[in-house]
């Protein structure tokens, strides 16, 4: 391409809020943007079009985009011709729409995650159009396949097997904005890693907000177990990671899955949410802490070395002390390798947000600090039973802070720092854990 056609380019920037969910969704919008003669930029000053990917699982996140738009006003006013968009999950709520439309009358489009395949034209609608285009649609339609994406990440790369959500856990938005629960045909899954296999990726994670029930809106007699052992056949791929396991469809076939296919890591991510009874069941999970406990043991006995992450919260509404010093003990007991910690955010339009005996923001955040001690403490412990073991780490680059050092992780998803050359990255190594830390580990090379 010459420097005049460059220079001719548009450009634009994506900001992505939140979860693999999204992110993978902003790299099917460059995707669709590439083939529409786009190119990235990497600031907002240079875009001639800026899009929001926003996320609404927890207040926080909201409020960060409410502020962040703000600051485009003025950029909008120098650069009138300039496109803002916003998308994804938090326009999936009317009073979000509601509230852009009247505080940031300047953004000239919105739409919704049921309808991001139609981006491009919605884009081309927005360029003639004098006023701010809206278009969410409140229902999913058919599984779109085929759509182009520009991924971020060569050597490892997110598929998504299904869309949505069923559980409508009380504290949660998702089932509201991301629909009902869609797995994609298996056939057009194992399509799309071999292209990305062809292509250099070596790892793939599966996405989905319950993966374990894979298979369940299919004609075809499939489920997530099954899926992986096809998976698993592919030439070329190293390796298979999947993210989120609802405990409560967690199979056998699945376990056995982990434990017989050699690309599958010996990781899962298994969000507990709370360690109180009391709380699992007002939070809608439908486990008991005693199941959930036995799940984690039969994984760690079928699966040697397994390494096991979760989600919490805490401060959900009527979580009393008890409740809390119930999770304590429960993350004492698990010991996780990693956890996601979560205060309790009000959404509205969730059962959990009209519930009564809200916790008060103060408790919220001593049990929040109490939790993350003993979290840690735990990664640390387990961490440390790797010292002197080899363990295999797939190379990804080199270290933000060094650039002789080299970063990559082993199968239990854990970060490993080494000396070593840069020709080593996208390879497999065995490396000798020699200090072990509570979120890194460092070691030395053994052998290629
Ligand atoms: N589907 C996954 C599951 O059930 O484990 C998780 C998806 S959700 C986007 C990621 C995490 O956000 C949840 O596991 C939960 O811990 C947290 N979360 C969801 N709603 C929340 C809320 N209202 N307040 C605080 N944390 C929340
Ligand atoms: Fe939300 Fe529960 Fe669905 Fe996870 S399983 S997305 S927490 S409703």
């Amino acid at each position: 391409m010459n420097t005049e056609n460059t220079l001719k380019q548009k450009r634009y920037f994506i900001a992505t809020y939140g979860c693999q969910m999204n992110e993978h969704d902003s790299e099917k919008l460059a995707g669709m943007l590439s083939n529409m003669n786009y190119l990235e930029c990497d600031n907002k000053e240079e875009a001639d079009l800026i899009i929001f990917n926003t996320c609404c699982v927890r207040e926080n996140a909201e409020l960060k985009v409410y502020g962040n738009l703000g600051q485009l006003k003025a950029l909008k006013k120098k650069k009138p011709d300039m496109i803002i968009a916003v998308c994804g999950c938090m326009m999936q709520q009317a009073h979000v729409v509601e509230y852009i439309k009247k505080k940031h009358p300047f953004v000239d489009l919105i739409f919704g995650t049921h309808n991001l395949h139609n981006f491009p034209v919605l884009l081309s609608n927005c360029k003639q159009s004098e006023s701010m285009l809206v278009e969410v649609w409140d229902e999913e339609g058919e599984i779109i396949e085929g759509l182009p994406s520009v991924r971020k990440y060569g050597l490892k790369a997110f598929v998504t097997i299904m869309y949505g959500c069923n559980n409508f856990c009380t504290y949660c938005i998702v089932p509201y904005t991301r629909g009902r629960e869609r797995s994609r045909d298996p056939e057009e899954i194992l399509k799309e890693i071999k292209e990305l296999v062809e292509n250099g990726t070596k790892e793939v994670t599966l996405l989905g907000q319950n993966v374990n029930s894979y298979g369940k809106s299919l004609e075809e007699d499939i489920d997530f177990g099954g899926l992986l052992r096809r998976i698993n056949e592919i030439d070329g791929l190293e390796r298979i990671r999947f993210m989120t396991s609802h405990p409560k469809d967690i199979s056998e076939n699945l376990i056995f899955a982990i434990r017989d296919c050699e690309k599958v890591c010996e990781h899962i991510h298994l969000p507990v949410q709370a360690g109180s009874d009391n709380i699992l069941k007002v939070m809608n999970r439908k486990y008991t802490r005693e199941q959930y406990l036995k799940l984690v043991n039969d994984a760690k006995v079928a699966v040697p070395g397994i390494s096991v992450t979760t989600d919490i919260i805490v401060g959900f509404p009527g979580e009393t002390e008890e409740d809390f010093e119930d999770t304590l003990d429960l993350v004492k007991e698990v010991k996780y390798d990693n956890s996601f910690t979560f205060i309790y955010s009000i959404r509205k339009g969730t059962p959990a947000a009209e519930m009564e005996e809200q916790v008060p923001e103060d408790v919220k955040h001593n049990r929040f600090n109490r939790l993350l001690e003993v979290l840690n403490k735990g990664v640390a412990e387990r961490n440390s039973e790797l010292k002197n073991k080899v363990v295999e780490v797939l190379v990804e680059g080199v270290s933000k802070n060094d650039e002789n050092v080299l970063t990559g992780r082993t199968r239990t998803n854990k970060v490993v720092n080494f000396d070593g050359s840069k020709d080593l990255i996208g390879k497999l190594c065995n490396i000798k854990i020699t200090k072990p830390r509570t979120f890194s580990l460092f070691g030395e090379l053994v052998d290629k």
